[in-house]
C-alpha cells in the first residue's frame, strides 16, 4: 500500500483502506479496538487499550509478536497510556485481532475509562477505580454504548495514590475524595475541571450517568465543554469553581525503581520518545520475566510498569532496560520531549521528530532543567501533546517555532527547514547566556519573549 492511497481520504473521513478492515474486523466480533484501525503514512495503526491497562508477560509478549508478525514491529504507549500497533495492512488487522483474542487480551467496549496505573497494588492508593470502573460500566452499559457519544469522549478514575492521574484532561473525571467519597468534575485535569458533585459512589455513578445523558442529547461529537452551563447549574446544585482537586501522594517521574508503601518495588520503564521496537520490547520482557516480573501496567507518560520483580534483581533489569532502549532512570533529560510519530511513521509529518529530538538532546541540554516541554510535533495536530510547551510544528516551509502553546498556535518565530540545528543551538545558548541566577529556563524564555528570541535566532 502506498500512501497516496492512504492519504486518499473521502468526503466522510474514511479510506477504502479502513472501511475493508473494519468490516472484516467487524464480521469476526474481535476487539472493538480494532474495528477502527486509523490511516498513517506508514500503513493502519491500531490504538488499544486492555482492560485495567494491565497486561501479563506472556500477553504483552504475544502482542509484541503480533506487532511484528502483522504490523512493521513498532508499537507505542502513548501519552495517556494507551497502545498502539503500527504498520498494519487491510489484512492483516483481523490476524492482530485473532492473536489477541487468543491470548485472552480483553479490551473493554465503549469509551476508554482510564484508571491509575498501579490500581489494587499501591498501598497510598486512597479507593480501588477498578470497583468504581466495574460500577460504571454495569450500571450505565445503555448509555455507555450510545452511538451518539463522542468516540473520544474519556472519562478518568483516580484512586490517587503514588502514581495518580492528575495529569490527564478527561470530560468526566471521578477522584477518590476518601475511601468512601468520590468527587465527580468535568472538562479538564485536577487543576482546570469543574466539580460537580462529591458523594458515595452511587452518587457519582448516578452523576455521570446525567452528564453521559446530555452529552448523548447533544449529539456525537459532543464534548462536556459543551453543555450548557445553565443546564449543569440546574442538573448540579453543587457545582463548584474549577480548583485543584485532590492529587496523588507526590509528583515523581514515571522512569525509575520505585519502592511502594509496603515495600515492593516496581520499575517504571519509557521506550524512547514512547515508540518502541517488537525484538527490543521481547528481550525486555524475557529478561524481565526471568527475574519474576509478571505483569505489566501501562502508563500516562508513555511507559509502563513492570510488577513482580524481586527486589534484588531490580537494578539489573533496570540496566538491561537501557540496553533495550528504554530509559529506566529518573532524571533523564528524555523525559521533557513529547515527539509525536513523526516521518517515516505518519503520513502528514513534515519531519523526523525523533531524530531532531536525539540532536537537540545532545546540543541543547540547557533546555532541560525540568522546567518546560519541548514538543517537536511532526504538523499543526499535535497528537503527542495536548497542553502549551516550547513547540516546533513542522511545515511545508521548515518549521515553526512557539514559545509556549500548542502545535496549531500562531508562530513566534518560522525556522527555514535548513536552520533548524543552528536556531535550537541558537536558543539554548541565549538562555545560558541571559539566564538569571536561580531562573529556570522556562522563566527566561517567557522574560525573553518572541522578541529576545527571535533577535538570538537572527544573529549569525
Ligand atoms: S502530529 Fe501530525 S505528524 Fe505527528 S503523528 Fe499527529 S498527524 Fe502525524
Amino acid at each position: 500500500m502506498g500512501i497516496d492511497s492512504v492519504k486518499a481520504i473521502d468526503r466522510r473521513g474514511e479510506t477504502e483502506l479502513q472501511r475493508r478492515a473494519a468490516a472484516k474486523t467487524r464480521s469476526r466480533g474481535a476487539c472493538p479496538a480494532l474495528a477502527a484501525p486509523m490511516a498513517t503514512g506508514d500503513g493502519l495503526l491500531v490504538r488499544l487499550r486492555p482492560a485495567g491497562g494491565a497486561l501479563t508477560l506472556p500477553q504483552f509478549t504475544t502482542l509484541a509478536r503480533a506487532a511484528a508478525a502483522h504490523g512493521n514491529g513498532i508499537l507505542e504507549i502513548t501519552a495517556r497510556g494507551n497502545l498502539q500497533i503500527r504498520g498494519l495492512q487491510a489484512e492483516t488487522v483481523a490476524q492482530l485481532a485473532s492473536d489477541i483474542d487468543a491470548a485472552g487480551i480483553t479490551v473493554p467496549d465503549g469509551p476508554a475509562i482510564e484508571i491509575s496505573p498501579l490500581h489494587g497494588i499501591d498501598p497510598e492508593e486512597v479507593s480501588d477505580p477498578t470497583a468504581m470502573e466495574l460500577s460504571l460500566r454495569g450500571k450505565l452499559q445503555d448509555l455507555l454504548a450510545s452511538p451518539r457519544l463522542a468516540p473520544k469522549l474519556s472519562i478518568v478514575v483516580d484512586g490517587r495514590g503514588a502514581f495518580g492521574l492528575s495529569a490527564l484532561t478527561a470530560d468526566i473525571r471521578l477522584v477518590a475524595s476518601s475511601q468512601t467519597q468520590w468527587l465527580v468534575a468535568i472538562n479538564g485535569d485536577s487543576e482546570t475541571a469543574t466539580p460537580i458533585v462529591v458523594g458515595p459512589a452511587e452518587a457519582a455513578v448516578s452523576a455521570v450517568g446525567e452528564v453521559l445523558s446530555l452529552l448523548a442529547k447533544l449529539g456525537q461529537g459532543s464534548r462536556a465543554r459543551d453543555i450548557d452551563p445553565a443546564l449543569l447549574r440546574a442538573r448540579f446544585p453543587a457545582i463548584s469553581e474549577p480548583r485543584p482537586l485532590p492529587s496523588g501522594v507526590v509528583k515523581r517521574p514515571l522512569a525509575g525503581l520505585h519502592r511502594l508503601a509496603d515495600g515492593k518495588t516496581v520499575l517504571g520503564v519509557r521506550p524512547e520518545f514512547g515508540q518502541m521496537r517488537a525484538a527490543d520490547l521481547i528481550a525486555l520482557l524475557d529478561l524481565a520475566a526471568a527475574h519474576g516480573a509478571a505483569e505489566i501496567r501501562l502508563a500516562p507518560g508513555r511507559g509502563f510498569f513492570l510488577l513482580g520483580l524481586a527486589a534484588e534483581a531490580a537494578p539489573a533489569v533496570q540496566t538491561a532496560a537501557a540496553q533495550c532502549g528504554f530509559s529506566a532512570q529518573a532524571g533523564e533529560n528524555a523525559e521533557h520531549i513529547a515527539a509525536c510519530a513523526g516521518a517515516g511513521a505518519c503520513g502528514s509529518a513534515f519531519y523526523e521528530t525523533r531524530a531532531l529530538a536525539r540532536r537537540i538532546l545532545a546540543a541543547a541540554p540547557a533546555l532541560f532543567d525540568g522546567s518546560l516541554t519541548l514538543h517537536l510535533s511532526g504538523c499543526a495536530k499535535g497528537c503527542a501533546h495536548a497542553r502549551p510547551a516550547l513547540t516546533l510544528t513542522g511545515t511545508a516551509e521548515g518549521y515553526d517555532l512557539i514559545l509556549s502553546g500548542l502545535a496549531a498556535d500562531r508562530p513566534d518565530e518560522r525556522i527555514a527547514g535548513g536552520r533548524i540545528d543552528f536556531a535550537i543551538e541558537r536558543l539554548a545558548r541565549s538562555i545560558e547566556d541571559n539566564r538569571g541566577a536561580g531562573e529556570s529556563a522556562a522563566a527566561c524564555l517567557t522574560r525573553l519573549g518572541t522578541t529576545g528570541v527571535s533577535k538570538a535566532l537572527r544573529q549569525d
